[in-house]
């Protein structure tokens, strides 16, 4: 079972609810990342995705805004460091979470992040009232992120399944 790729030692309040601030490259041991890890910047550059970046401390985050993880490994490939196992058979555990702010919730007709989910993880299911709300399938979820970008309001997290579960 992979470590989970947030470090859990930095923790910080955002937007006043307390989650996990370090979103770790993929494969890597989140548990020791920075005593592992350089600081170096390699896998930063290796990025071809540019999702990776220097975050506190100087240590690589991820930043999902920027677009989606095509677990090329470049990143890992990159590193000089013991920071990365590519022996995990998934490169981390994190899911995406729709929450309460998705516009469908106020009837108004989206699917941009099914649409732009590679693994058709989110499937609409019309209600009622006409307007077909998003369901995520956690286990089709990869945690690649391109469902977080692509929605025009911001409703898309990921994170762990426990972060997740309080998100929807
Ligand atoms: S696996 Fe590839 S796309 Fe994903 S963070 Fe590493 S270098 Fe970037
Ligand atoms: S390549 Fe490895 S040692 Fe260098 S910043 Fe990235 S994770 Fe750290
Ligand atoms: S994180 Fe990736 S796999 Fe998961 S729902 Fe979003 S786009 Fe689909």
């Amino acid at each position: 079972m992979p470590s989970p790729v947030f470090d859990e030692s930095r923790r910080r309040l955002l937007r006043g609810r307390v989650r996990a601030a370090a979103l770790r490259p993929p494969w890597s041991l989140a548990d020791r990342f920075t005593d592992l890890c350089t600081r170096c910047g390699a896998c930063v550059g290796a990025c071809p995705e540019a999702i990776l970046h220097a975050g506190d401390g100087g240590f690589p985050e991820v930043d999902f805004r920027h677009g989606e993880c095509s677990f090329c490994a470049a990143c890992a490939d990159a590193c000089p460091e013991p920071v990365f196992d590519r022996t995990n058979h998934r490169p981390w555990t994190l899911v995406a979470a729709i929450g309460p702010s998705c516009l469908t919730a106020r009837r108004v007709v989206c699917r941009s992040c099914g649409d732009a989910c590679p693994e058709s993880a989110i499937r609409f299911a019309l209600e009622p009232n006409g307007v077909a709300r998003p369901a995520l399938d956690t286990s089709a979820c990869t945690g690649c992120g391109a469902c977080l970008s692509a929605c025009p309001v911001g409703a898309v997290t990921i994170g762990t399944p426990s972060e997740a579960s309080h998100a929807a």
